[in-house]
């Protein structure tokens, strides 16, 4: 019932002393392995995206660039982002990988599904690179979801401790995709207010869940309760999340407390929501997570409650 996508080529996108590193992967393997022991799983293949598929996202004129600029032999696409020459392939089988590995879900071949891939992609926004993102997995496959496979409304839950404007920016007003993110605020990326709630169509499909510095398990799980309490009205028929460890107390670059308690807590409130809405079934994007120590051991919490919440 679990599905693991896992491959190498997500270590060729390295760009030197950088958070985001190729070295994350390995503390994630770990991590699964930890967490699942002796319970099998399926592993997910990737296969490279089309253009057709970054497109149910980003602008045209923006794939364009991202593939030139990597051709051309760029280092960077913004301040945050660094690229290498492989970047623009292994960025296609990040979100290849993601499609591939989602409609494994919607097949009922997994119920659970997690996607170790690199790049991240949610502060990537239609039209631009940011915080370590070049595309945007988690959206992408949001709207593969609508546009090719007939849902009507997909459910995405970001606790990665950094709000994922890329994410919200392509769904806000689109009321087939509900985004709700807990984060620290003030913070990078600088979105997220509690107000920010959607527009047109889309106004109430938006749900920010801001804590200052210092926040914890305790407003984790009083968030992730929030979430669930709107989606029994939204009613998703499928949930991904964008999977974040970077709100752990050990974690370099945030300023939240959560414990691998908290994520256990907060992993078994969205098994919770998965059984009274999707079906039991979940998607598990990688997102940020920089100390690899805590990175391993949330994981391998996460795995162990989804385990226990079979
Ligand atoms: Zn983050």
């Amino acid at each position: 019932m679990f599905g693991i996508l896992q491959d190498p080529i997500y270590e060729d996108h390295d760009t030197g002393a950088h958070p985001e590193r190729p070295e994350r992967l390995e503390a994630v393997r770990q991590g699964i392995a930890d967490g699942l022991g002796s319970i099998t799983y399926e592993s997910l293949v990737p296969v490279p995206a089309t253009t057709a598929d970054l497109e149910l996202v980003h602008d045209h004129d923006y794939v364009s660039w991202v593939r030139s600029q990597i051709e051309a032999g760029a280092t960077r696409l913004d301040a945050d982002t660094a690229v290498c020459r492989r970047s623009f392939a292994v960025s296609l089988h990040a979100v290849g990988g993601s499609l591939a590995g989602t409609d494994a879900l919607i097949e009922g071949r997994v119920r659970y599904a997690f996607f170790a891939i690199r790049p991240p992609g949610h502060h990537a926004e239609p039209d631009r690179a940011m915080g370590f993102c070049l595309f945007n997995n988690v959206a992408i496959a949001a709207r593969h979801l609508i546009q090719r496979t007939g849902l009507s409304r997909v459910a995405i839950f970001d606790f990665d401790v950094h709000h994922g404007n890329g994410t919200q920016a392509a769904f806000y007003a689109d009321p087939s995709v509900f985004y709700s993110s807990v984060h620290q605020q003030p913070f990078y990326p600088g979105t997220g207010r509690a107000d920010e709630t959607g527009t047109g169509d889309g106004l109430g499909t938006t749900l920010n869940l801001p804590y200052p510095y210092g926040a914890g398990d305790d407003e984790y799980e009083q968030a992730t309760q929030r979430f669930a309490h709107a989606m029994d009205s939204y009613r998703p028929e499928m949930l991904l999340v964008s999977a974040g460890y970077d709100a752990h107390w050990a974690d370099p670059l945030a300023g939240h407390q959560v414990t691998e308690q908290g994520y256990a807590e907060m992993i078994t409130t969205l098994t919770e929501v998965a059984r009274a809405h999707t079906g039991g079934r979940i998607g598990f994007f990688l997102e940020g997570g920089y100390n690899l120590t805590a990175l391993r051991s949330c994981v391998a919490t996460t795995m162990a409650t989804l385990a226990k919440n079979t």
